[in-house]
């Protein structure tokens, strides 16, 4: 059997299915990945660091520049065939959960419940007061930012206003985690979609999946390191090979 029938009779079997997706879920919605060569966002500028910027006000506000720089992008990108394919899945009643390191909201957008999309790195489609939680939106905060010159602490509590994403060096959701950790163990189906496997912790749900017996298949063009210990592996574009998967035209 050729690998795209394989993974269509797994997807039949299965009734506990969970996805793991990265960036390259939407590249088809235009939004850049990381890695890609050529363009992925890395080659243009090096991400900042939490404790960069809870150190620094003019960090915030270069991290603030660059989110309103890309905002547009993130905020009027489209779920496309891939997203779609899962949220079938889900209408049919088969999905455990969408375990996503993406933070562009675009699996919400495609029709998956919230409890059912599990964040590892949170959502850039709003911002959160890193003391009191209080949730901001981001037009009312860009409004303030080109009015002031600079973003101002919550109003609330003087605490450090910040993209409700999760930033290299700050500590992972914990319960994101577990919730992730507990939808990996239920799984009788683990398939990787769009992502390079190379951010810890989040590669480790895969290798955890693996390890407790169940199947793996990966489906990402490039490959990953742990295609390897993968069932199944599909070096295949996303959009089209997910929705033949399941019954949709692309
Ligand atoms: P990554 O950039 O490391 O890897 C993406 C992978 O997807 C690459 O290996 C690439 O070959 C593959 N890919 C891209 N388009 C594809 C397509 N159409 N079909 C098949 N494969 C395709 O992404 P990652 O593993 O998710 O890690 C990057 C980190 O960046 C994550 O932590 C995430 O939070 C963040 N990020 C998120 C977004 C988003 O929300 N859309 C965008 C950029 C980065
Ligand atoms: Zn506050």
């Amino acid at each position: 059997m050729d690998a795209i029938s394989t993974l269509q009779s797994w997807l039949d079997d299965a009734s506990n299915i969970v996805f793991f997706t990265g960036a390259g879920i939407s590249t088809e919605s235009g939004i850049p990945d990381f890695r890609s060569p050529g363009t992925g966002l890395w080659t243009k500028m090096k991400p900042i660091m939490f404790q960069d910027f809870l150190a620094s006000q003019s960090v915030r506000d270069e991290s603030w520049r660059r989110k309103f720089d890309n905002n547009s992008t993130i905020s009027s990108a489209q779920p496309n065939a891939g997203h779609n394919a899962i949220a079938e899945l889900s209408r049919a009643g088969r999905l455990r959960a969408v375990i996503t390191q993406n933070i562009d909201n675009l699996h919400q957008d495609s029709g998956l419940p919230d409890d059912a999309v599990i964040e590892l790195h949170g959502n850039a489609s709003y911002a959160t007061c890193l003391d009191c939680g209080h949730r901001f939106e981001l037009d009312e905060l860009e409004g303030r930012f080109q009015r002031q010159g600079t973003m101002p602490d919550c109003e609330h509590c003087t605490g450090i206003i910040k993209t409700a994403t999760i930033s290299f060096g700050q500590a992972m959701p914990e319960q994101a985690m577990s919730r992730a950790q507990q939808a990996t163990t239920d799984a009788d189906l683990f398939i990787v979609v769009g992502s390079s496997l190379t951010v810890q912790p989040a590669a480790g749900f895969p290798e955890l999946a693996h390890h407790l017996g169940c199947r793996l298949a990966i489906l990402n063009r490039e490959e990953t390191p742990l295609d390897p210990i993968a069932d199944l592996v599909l070096h295949e574009e996303i959009g089209q090979t997910l929705a033949f998967a399941v019954g949709l035209n692309a």
